[in-house]
């Protein structure tokens, strides 16, 4: 929701005060929304790569924490929102607990995370499927086009 350029610069922004300047970092690119039935905007994804000390539950609250401060309200379950950010991958740890699943559960299932991800980590192998992302991203079908923009 709201002007989706300056929401994710802002995202940008705050996850660097906090980690410090990305490692790397994918082109965003525009999506249709995914899994639901009203109409909603498309949507604007980007992944970032970090090195960072913080273990996953503190990288997961400052996530929820720079949500917050851009405006995030929980509805309805994949509903419209002014920012979600989502770790995608910790190194090559698999973790499964009550607030927190890693690699992401539904990253797989996603050609609009696949596609960012695969642009900066394709070689990365994914630690439970033992696939690599790039193979991962070329596997996923059937859904909505991506639209690469030109602009990180
Ligand atoms: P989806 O999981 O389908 O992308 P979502 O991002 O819209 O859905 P949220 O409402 O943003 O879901 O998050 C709900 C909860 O998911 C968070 O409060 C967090 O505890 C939990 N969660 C589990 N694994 C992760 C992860 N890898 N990254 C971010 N949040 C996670
Ligand atoms: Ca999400
Ligand atoms: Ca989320």
């Amino acid at each position: 929701m709201g002007n989706r350029r300056i929401q994710i610069l802002k995202a940008q922004k705050l996850l660097n005060a906090a980690l410090g300047e990305p490692v790397s970092q994918s082109y965003v690119y525009e999506t249709a929304a995914w899994g639901v039935t009203k109409k909603q905007h498309d949507y604007f994804n980007q992944v970032l790569g970090y090195d960072t000390t913080l273990e996953p539950l503190e990288l997961l609250d400052l996530c929820l924490d720079i949500e917050r401060q851009l405006g995030r309200v929980r509805r309805e379950p994949w509903g419209p929102r002014s920012m979600d950010i989502d770790i995608l991958l910790y190194a090559d740890r698999v973790i499964k607990t009550k607030r927190l699943t890693i690699p992401h559960a539904l990253l797989h299932k996603r050609r609009f995370v696949l596609e960012p991800l695969a642009e900066i980590a394709g070689d990365i192998v994914h630690p439970i499927l033992d696939t690599s992302i790039a193979d991962l991203c070329a596997a996923v079908n059937g859904q909505s086009s991506i639209r690469k923009m030109g602009f990180a």
